[in-house]
């Protein structure tokens, strides 16, 4: 089958022609259709530091799919071929204390699809069982393709309630557009999103922004004024990975209010911690999704009306990833799709 493969540790991303993985007695063949990049696809396309010290080569990379079952272990009795599925990225050991006590999405030995284990990114992916998530008739693939990053931007939108609240969500990227609708979805007043990439923002007030702002022209005190706001955030949703962006939060906020951290700082980074303590604030860490209520709500909201299809900007065929890498690292796409039957 064809592959893109991680060959080599230096820059770049190779096709290359690998043999269709045989699934094991608890596993799920799924034939791929269609692959969201990732941020996470890029940093390892670039070989920055991080994927210096994480990805071993040659490794199949991607891990946001959809596609349809095509084989089954002996040990599957519940999935057929042809049902169409996407896979929760991680995959748990099952055995230690949280994954014992059914709060899987906390395990301590999470292995990565796509990055520590062999990927998306090809006409086949081999999971476990227990990864694998049946999708509604009513999800359309395009979106079914992207339900991993959109299962972080739910687990992140919903970490706290915002109903009536008043959100900040910093950073415009796919995940803080998609969490835009989200928390638009679930009842939140003023939705404020910063980002410095003006097409990003755009895409945001779109998704349902009350106002996106780049935060170097409009102090967010300005904003909070301009809303007639008087004590802060309710909620915030930090999803830059920028140190400023959170230090700018935390002076926005109000007393008690609560912060779910995704974006993924490049170093580690101070605050000033009197403002967290003085200030009564709950910071909450982010990683993944809830397996699998994240993907159950996915699939209601986007039963309910929920949209978030604009997010996805470019649509290409899996032989152009060159160019989907390329617009991402532009910064000119939210999502890119690509598609592996073309
Ligand atoms: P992205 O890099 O596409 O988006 C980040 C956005 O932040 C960009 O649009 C960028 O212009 C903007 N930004 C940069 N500096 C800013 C500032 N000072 N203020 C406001 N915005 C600023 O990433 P994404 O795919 O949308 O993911 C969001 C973040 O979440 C990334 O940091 C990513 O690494 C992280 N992430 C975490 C998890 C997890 O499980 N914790 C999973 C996926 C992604
Ligand atoms: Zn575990």
């Amino acid at each position: 089958m064809h592959a893109l493969v991680k060959s080599r540790p230096e820059p770049g991303l190779w096709c290359a022609e690998v043999p269709v993985p045989e699934p094991g007695i608890n596993d799920v063949l799924i034939r791929v259709h269609k692959t969201g990049i990732c941020g996470t696809d890029l940093h390892i396309y670039e070989w920055d530091e991080w994927a210096r010290s994480t990805i071993v080569t040659p490794l199949i990379i991607g891990h946001e799919f959809v596609g349809e079952v095509a084989a089954v272990g002996a040990n599957v009795a519940d999935l057929r071929a042809g049902e169409i599925v996407s896979g929760e990225g991680h995959v748990v050991c099952g055995r230690c204390r949280n994954c014992l006590a059914g709060r899987r999405h906390l395990c301590a030995h999470t292995q990565g699809v796509g990055v520590n284990r062999a990927g998306a990114f090809a006409e086949y992916v081999c999971v476990p069982m227990s990864n694998v998530w049946r999708h509604s008739p009513h999800v359309p693939e395009d979106v079914a393709a992207i339900f991993d990053p959109f299962g972080n931007a739910v687990h992140t939108a919903l970490s706290f309630p915002v109903l009536g609240e008043d959100v900040l969500i910093t950073g415009a990227g796919p995940i803080g557009i998609m969490a835009t609708a989200v928390v638009r979805h679930a009842g939140a007043r003023h939705v404020v999103v910063t980002d410095v990439n003006p097409k990003r923002l755009a895409l945001a007030r779109r998704l349902g922004a009350t106002v996106g702002i780049d935060p170097r022209s409009e102090p967010l005190s300005a904003v909070q004024e301009r809303l007639g706001m008087r004590e802060g955030f309710d909620v915030g949703l930090e999803m830059s990975g920028s140190p400023t962006a959170l230090r700018d939060m935390l002076d926005n906020l109000c007393h008690g209010g609560k912060i779910a951290m995704l974006g993924i700082p490049r170093r580690s980074e101070a605050i000033d911690w009197r403002k967290v303590i003085f200030n009564m604030i709950t910071i909450k860490g982010i990683y993944g999704r809830e397996m699998y209520e994240t993907w159950y709500l996915m699939t209601v909201m986007l039963e309910s009306g929920l949209d978030i299809s604009p997010v996805i900007t470019h649509r290409l065929p899996w032989y152009e990833y060159e160019q989907g890498f390329a617009v991402m690292r532009a910064g000119d796409a939210a999502k890119v799709v690509l598609d592996w039957r073309a």
